[in-house]
């Protein structure tokens, strides 16, 4: 068993699609090991998104992230990170396919409803770095 963390993004709590997606994961077969709704801030997404800070988006990506609270989410499976990356579909929305959530959901390549990670070190990182050791069950 792997847990992957995915993000909830702005986007998902306005379009009201935090149910639609977290039953996407569920009927395919992720079990939830923790959950919780929390603000971002400028210091935490620096770190989330350390690969992104030079680019001339980020302004843009930093406003987006902390428009609103995001649920964060810490999934269990089978292949767990790669599956949820799939599950997910591309980072532009308007080049996922349809059936995928960004595909379906989505609308640019910044607003994409969540984030999932994406290799098993970011996976570890992200759990340290928005879950305490307590706020995680089960795995
Ligand atoms: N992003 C953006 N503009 C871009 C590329 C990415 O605003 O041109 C945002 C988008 O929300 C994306 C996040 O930055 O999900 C992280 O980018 P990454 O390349 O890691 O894509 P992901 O792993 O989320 O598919
Ligand atoms: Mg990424």
């Amino acid at each position: 068993m792997e847990t992957t963390v995915i993000l909830l993004k702005p986007d998902c709590l306005a379009r009201k699609v935090v149910g639609e997606v977290i039953r996407r994961f569920e009927s395919a077969g992720f079990g939830i090991r923790g959950a919780k709704m929390m603000a971002m801030n400028p210091e935490m997404l620096r770190e989330h998104y350390a690969h992104l800070v030079g680019e001339p988006f980020y302004p843009l990506l930093e406003a987006f992230m902390m428009s609103s609270p995001v649920i964060v989410l810490a999934l269990a499976g089978d292949g767990a990170i790669e599956r949820a990356r799939m599950l997910v579909g591309p980072t532009d929305s308007r080049k996922a396919a349809a059936g995928t959530i960004r595909g379906d959901m989505g609308t640019d390549n910044r607003r994409n409803i969540l984030h999932a990670s994406d290799s098993p070190e970011s996976a570890a990182a992200e759990m340290a770095r928005f879950f305490r050791p307590d706020e995680l069950f089960g795995g």
